[in-house]
């Protein structure tokens, strides 16, 4: 198994067969866990990248079984930011908390139209930052349209590579069509940022492994992985869940194979244990993303419970995740960490 290890962090390949026993053997973790920090350290350096995340509108016309802002769950108050105030949180983010990209984050809302949000983005670009949307499924011509108004980046998980899990999970949404939306942002042109859950019903090893040589398939630019958390309201209520150290296998062995991308270290990593993130941090990743959303709407985007830290304004996240990452001899980057391919 060591071997196996130390052969990814040269090669950075691996067979279905390797990453399979890796994950099934929990005998060397902590190598595994090293070998990827240090990959990390090799191809994207110390240095760790915030991205602002503002939730903008938690409604969505999908009803994912996982997803606690399913259209079906009647248990969330809505709300929709207005186009002003998503600007006023991305000026405070930029200008104050020196945040050099802002996320947009929301449900399928059909409220915020391709015009809508190409007025956000043309807006938001006059700060000097770089712009990631994760909006979920459109067309060629929208992601194009998104492009030209001068977005950078999108994030769409592919949730699982498993297409009849991903059917019975996603009703009425085709893989293929989540597949080839990942085609068509890289065609228009916006750096394409991908990922999946961990522990879903009945997901396989084997599943698992797949996901990850997808990864490298449609050579993401950035992987984001994080365990399922089950959520009350919805279908899934009664199922186990994912666990942090399958999540932190999973993000290491996709450091791995994919060593120059950006890896964020998840807000549900950081929900299952108080120090997720940061061991992550040291297990591959290399992107935190602190949410900036005021705490009113904050706590309705649940998308599984124990996400939103309400508690916390947005300058108080901050500040506390910079102690955390200078106490692990970290810092966090001036430059707006686009992905720098070198291999
Ligand atoms: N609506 C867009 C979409 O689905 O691509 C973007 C927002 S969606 C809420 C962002 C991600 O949240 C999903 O891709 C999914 O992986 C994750 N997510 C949803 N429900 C979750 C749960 N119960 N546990 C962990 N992650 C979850
Ligand atoms: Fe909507 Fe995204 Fe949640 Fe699915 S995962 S219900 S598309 S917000």
């Amino acid at each position: 198994m060591i071997n196996t290890i130390k052969k990814a962090q040269i090669t950075h390949e691996l067979s279905q067969q390797e990453i399979i026993d890796i994950l099934q053997n929990d005998e060397c973790n902590n190598e595994l866990f090293s070998a990827a920090d240090n990959v990390r350290c090799q191809f994207v350096g110390d240095d760790i990248h915030l991205r602002a995340l503002i939730e903008f509108s938690n409604i969505c016309k999908n009803n994912c079984l996982y997803c606690g802002l399913r259209r079906d769950n009647k248990n969330i108050t809505r709300y929709r930011i207005d186009i002003d105030t998503i600007f006023e949180l991305a000026q405070h983010a930029a200008k104050n908390m020196g945040l050099k990209t802002i996320v947009l984050q929301s449900g399928e809302d059909v409220h915020f139209t391709k015009e809508k949000m190409c007025k956000i983005i043309r807006q938001i670009k006059t700060l000097n930052v770089a712009l990631t949307l994760s909006i979920g499924e459109k067309s060629l011509e929208e992601y194009q349209a998104y492009r030209q108004a001068g977005a950078d980046r999108f994030l769409l998980r592919i949730e699982t590579t498993d297409q009849d899990l991903y059917h019975y999970l996603d009703p009425k949404m085709s893989w293929q069509n989540r597949k080839q939306c990942l085609l068509n942002l890289r065609q228009a042109g916006l750096e394409v940022g991908s990922g999946i859950m961990v522990g879903l019903p009945n997901q396989t090893i084997e599943s698992i492994a797949n996901d990850i040589l997808f990864f490298k398939e449609i050579d993401a630019d950035m992987i984001g992985i994080g365990p399922f958390i089950p959520h009350p309201d919805t279908p899934l209520k009664n199922e186990k869940g994912g666990n942090l150290i399958m999540s932190l296998k999973v993000m290491a062995l996709t450091r791995l194979l994919l060593p120059d991308i950006n890896i964020p270290a998840t807000t549900a990593m950081e929900t299952l244990a108080a120090n997720g993130q940061m061991m992550a941090l040291q297990s591959g990743a290399n992107v935190i993303m602190p949410n900036v959303t005021l705490s009113q709407y904050r706590k309705n985007y649940e998308l599984y419970p124990g996400k939103s830290n309400t508690n916390c304004t947005p300058d108080d996240t901050l500040l506390l995740l910079r102690n955390k990452i200078s106490s692990i001899g970290r810092k966090i980057a001036d430059d707006y960490g686009f992905h720098k391919k070198q291999i």
